[in-house]
């Protein structure tokens, strides 16, 4: 089924702005990005990455959304507390988290990424995270689809 990311990421932003009171701002040039997949499922990746960014930090959080010819990106980023660079080798897989006693605080189980990923695998797209602790935590999602209608 095809749906348009671009009102899909600006009716979550809105949600998220409205149940957390928090400052997210959305990037974006087109008007339109056409992509073919599970509208709902993307979805879930988008919220679990902006729960995140709201979970660990206090400031704004900046979403970028990029329509490239042959590929799409979702960026959302966060100017928290970041991930040690040790651990970030570990954050996708099921059940981890980063220092139990921090996370703890927070909730969670430790497996948003990891469902993340997957979803990701099942759209022929990638996701990958930047993170420096004490400054903050890119999450980059990559959609390679040839047939993406830009407008
Ligand atoms: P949930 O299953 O509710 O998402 P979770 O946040 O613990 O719980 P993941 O989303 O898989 O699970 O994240 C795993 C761990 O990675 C988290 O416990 C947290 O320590 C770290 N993490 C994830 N996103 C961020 C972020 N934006 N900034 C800092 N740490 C993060």
């Amino acid at each position: 089924d095809q749906f348009d990311l671009v009102s899909l990421c600006k009716s979550i932003i809105k949600q998220f702005k409205q149940v957390y009171k928090r400052e997210i701002s959305f990037h974006y040039k087109e008007n339109q990005i056409l992509m073919d997949g599970d509208e709902l499922k993307i979805k879930q990746v988008i919220i679990i990455l902006l729960d995140n960014a709201i979970k660990y930090s206090n400031e704004k959080i900046d979403v970028f959304l990029e329509g490239h010819e042959n590929q799409v990106l979702v960026r959302v980023k966060d100017y928290g507390i970041g991930i040690p660079e040790d651990e970030i080798q570990h954050i996708f897989e099921r059940f981890y988290r980063v220092d139990k006693a921090r996370s703890r605080e927070t909730g969670g189980s430790g497996l948003g990424l990891p469902i993340a990923k997957s979803i990701m695998n099942l759209h022929k797209g990638e996701i990958n995270l930047i993170s420096t602790q004490g400054e903050g935590t890119e999450v980059i999602l990559r959609f390679s689809q040839k047939n993406n209608l830009l407008k």
